[in-house]
């Protein structure tokens, strides 16, 4: 294959790239991103010496410089995890999240399209499912799950999807979707739960949780993000959209308590400040449709690597 990896300077991106990049040797990659602040060339670096390696600084919602990468490197394939991604921020200024995960995706689709690429695959996220009430332990999204997103954030990713599947029916386009719970993992920005955490806890400064802190995020490992995105592109079929998951369902404050116990500092650093607007309250994923038909299992032990990625923020952040 020869990917165009969208977003891939970011967190999720850069790590598809290496998954990719040692799984696949003669698969050539295209990394397209506009390094935003979320952004990072040393996500990347690593690979500028890889011969089925490329960077383009460019702008998804810049349809020539789409094209241009597309044809330079006669790419067959665009996996976009291009967004802008942090929740708090969609609730301050939406307007550059409609513009780059919807406008944007609606580019990539175009160029698909007169292209004739033979697979889009877009990254999304259980999030456009809305929220669980605390009280029900048994509801998990399933992909037929209403749409119901919260924020500018999980409405502008709910809008790609629709707008992606309107595409699959309007013009037959070869499109995938993947929904996914919260990643954790090395290279997260630092303004994402964990790493933010680990950072004040370093400082001895108090971790502010929103709220009672009792929401309820379900977490997997993005390297098994990454093999679900890579069963989906190789055995997944056109037109659907699959949920992705590994049963890791922890309340905020029991992601703050377990970053203290490994770095071994006091409970009474945690502190509630007042909550997020439309803070949903809890997200679970379904993913037994990705499991039967494509047979993904999620294979990184939760404890193990939750520890290591704390560890990691703890020497990588100052
Ligand atoms: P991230 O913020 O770390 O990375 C996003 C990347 O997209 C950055 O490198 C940024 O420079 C790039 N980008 C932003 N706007 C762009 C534009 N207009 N053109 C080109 N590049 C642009 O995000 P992430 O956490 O790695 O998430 C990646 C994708 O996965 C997103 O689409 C997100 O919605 C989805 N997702 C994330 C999670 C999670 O837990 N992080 C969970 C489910 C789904």
């Amino acid at each position: 294959m020869r990917i165009m990896v969208c977003g891939g300077a970011g967190f999720i991106g850069s790590h598809f790239i290496d998954y990719i990049l040692n799984k696949y040797p003669t698969d050539f990659v295209v990394c397209f991103d506009k390094l935003t602040y979320a952004g990072k060339t040393e996500n990347f670096e690593h690979n500028l010496k890889n011969k089925n390696f490329a960077f383009v600084k460019g702008d998804i919602c810049d349809k020539k410089s789409v094209e241009q990468a597309v044809e330079k490197y006669d790419v067959d394939t665009i996996v976009n995890f291009a967004a802008e991604s942090h929740v708090d921020r969609s609730i301050e200024n939406p307007n550059e999240f409609l513009q780059t995960n919807i406008f944007g995706v609606s580019i990539l689709l175009q160029v698909v399209k007169e292209k004739g690429l033979t697979r889009f695959h877009q990254v999304s996220t259980d999030e456009v499912y809305g929220e669980i009430s605390l009280q029900d332990t048994t509801t998990k999204f399933t992909e037929s799950s209403p749409i119901a997103p919260s924020s500018a954030y999980s409405a502008s990713k709910a809008s790609a999807d629709l707008l992606i599947l309107a595409m699959k029916k309007t013009f037959n386009l070869p499109v995938t979707i993947s929904r996914c719970g919260n990643n954790y993992g090395a290279r997260q920005h630092e303004e994402k739960l964990i790493p933010h955490f680990v950072k004040k806890a370093i400082h001895n400064e108090p971790l502010p949780l929103y709220g009672d802190g009792k929401n309820v995020r379900d977490w997997i490992h993005v390297y098994d993000h990454c093999v679900a995105i890579d069963l989906i592109l190789k055995k997944g079929k056109v037109g659907e959209i699959y949920n992705v998951g590994a049963n890791n369902l922890l309340s905020n404050r029991e992601v703050a308590e377990k970053i203290l116990n490994v770095l071994e500092k006091p409970q009474s650093l945690i502190t509630f400040v007042t909550d997020r607007l439309g803070h949903d309250k809890k997200y679970a994923v379904n993913f037994e449709k990705i499991r039967k038909e494509l047979g993904f299992i999620p294979s990184v032990l939760f404890e193990e690597e939750f520890k290591n990625s704390v560890l990691h923020y703890k020497d990588s952040l100052v």
